[in-house]
């Protein structure tokens, strides 16, 4: 292998030029994003950096040794097409880049509400709409918050602490359910009533008012909430629907094995676009974890080099975490539909403090969550029982 392509300049794609250097490899690395920026850190977009605490010095992601890489960057060039068989990336310039293997990188993009959207209608994804809501965010305005997942709940912490009046809409009858089960989403739907943010559950958004700015939100239940800026914060889509045509297995992302193989020979896929196998459940799941994008490409660089290489600690204890309100929530491992929830310590509620649980199919401890109010050392207040996360909280910990 001579040439490899990586495709999206972010955390999993110089997470795999630098897998494949430290692997060995040394032909030519070629990483094209359609991003001007160098790659950057995402989470601080709706925490630190959107809070005015770190600037863009602070979140980039490349290091001083990371010019010993030796990449040929092609940023601000967006990849168009792929030719299955010859693994040929056709770029928006023209120029066509014949590579040995292709990485695909090019996780999510933020989704929007249809239509024409006045000004002040924000999403949270990229550097450049983090600057542009920073820029809006003035004290005293009011805030409509659509969606009260992790990205929606983490503006509306950062809003509310800037003095802005904040409001948030969820059509779900209980927030982040999904990803944290009805127990500890109703626990973290408290942290919103207890800072005095309204969280108006069980109601979608009809129509957006104002023009050329927007001035409200109707809502589906009738009820019209007055509004200087609204941040829609309703899930992601992964940057899949160029690869159309290339004989790629695509469903909801890149379809792949554990280590990131794809069906085509040479080609393989990593982090928030990548819908990987995952042992743990004996099923595809695409995560949108900043730790999975980070720890998946070394399995996938060695696949591409014909080596053996160890799963992610991601793949047998998958680990997030969410800042709001002055409480870092962590989740460590796997909530079964069908597991119940055990509290270990705290109460989960609006009362603040620890609360850390596990979810326990059938007996069996598969996945703890904590809520905790940061400790001096930055560490979590709660216990932890029966999964380790330590390695992945130090690689938390380094990049903040
Ligand atoms: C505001 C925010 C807060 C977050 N907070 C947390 C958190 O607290 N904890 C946590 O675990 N995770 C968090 N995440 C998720 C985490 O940031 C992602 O999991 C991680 O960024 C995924 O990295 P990636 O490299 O796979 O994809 P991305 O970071 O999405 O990068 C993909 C890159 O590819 C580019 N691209 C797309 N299509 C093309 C194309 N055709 N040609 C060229 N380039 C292309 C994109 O523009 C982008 O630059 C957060 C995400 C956001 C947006």
């Amino acid at each position: 292998m001579r040439d490899v392509t990586v495709v999206g300049a972010s955390l999993a794609g110089l997470a795999t030029a630098r897998a494949l250097r430290a692997q060995g490899f040394t032909g030519t690395i070629t990483v094209v994003g359609d991003e001007e920026h160098a790659p950057y850190d995402r989470p601080p977009l709706s925490k630190e950096f959107l809070a005015g605490s770190s600037d863009e010095d602070a979140i980039a992601l490349t290091e001083d040794d990371d010019a010993a890489l030796d990449v040929e960057w092609r940023l601000g060039r967006t990849a168009l097409a792929l030719d299955g068989p010859t693994r040929a990336v056709t770029l928006d310039d023209g120029s066509i880049l014949p590579a040995d293997a292709v990485v695909l990188a090019t996780g999510a993009r933020a989704r929007n509400l249809p239509g024409e959207l006045p000004g002040g209608v924000h999403t949270l994804r990229t550097l450049d709409d983090a600057r542009a809501l920073r820029a809006d965010l003035v004290p005293g305005r009011r805030l409509v918050v659509v969606g009260a997942g992790f990205v929606g709940a983490e503006v509306a912490s950062t809003a509310h602490g800037f003095g802005l009046d904040v409001t948030i809409v969820e059509a779900a009858p209980v927030p982040l359910q999904r990803a944290l089960g009805p127990e500890m989403g109703t626990a973290c739907g408290h942290l919103h009533a207890a800072a005095g943010v309204p969280l108006h559950l069980g109601t979608g958004v009809a129509r957006l008012v104002g023009s050329p700015r927007i001035t409200g939100v109707e809502l589906t239940d009738g009820r019209e909430l007055s509004a200087d800026v609204v941040v829609v914060g309703i899930g992601a889509i992964p940057n899949v629907e160029w690869l159309e045509g290339s004989g790629l297995d695509l469903d909801d992302g890149v379809v792949t094995d554990a280590a990131g193989r794809t069906n085509l020979p040479g080609v393989v896929a990593v982090g928030d676009c990548a819908s990987t196998h995952r042992d743990y459940t004996g099923s595809r799941l695409r995560l949108e974890h900043w730790t999975n994008a980070l720890q998946q490409p070394a399995a996938a660089a060695a696949a591409l080099l014909g080596t053996e290489h160890s799963l992610p600690a991601h793949h047998a204890v998958p680990y997030f975490w969410s800042d709001q309100y002055g409480h870092s929530i962590q989740f460590a491992g796997h909530r079964a539909a069908d597991g119940s929830v055990r509290i270990d310590d705290g109460v989960p509620g609006p009362a603040t403090g620890s609360s850390p649980c596990s979810s326990t199919p059938r007996g069996r401890p598969s996945a703890c969550s904590a809520s905790t109010v940061p400790g001096p050392s930055g560490g979590c207040a709660g216990s932890w029982r029966n999964v380790s996360t330590d390695p992945i909280r130090h690689l938390r910990r380094r990049s903040a």
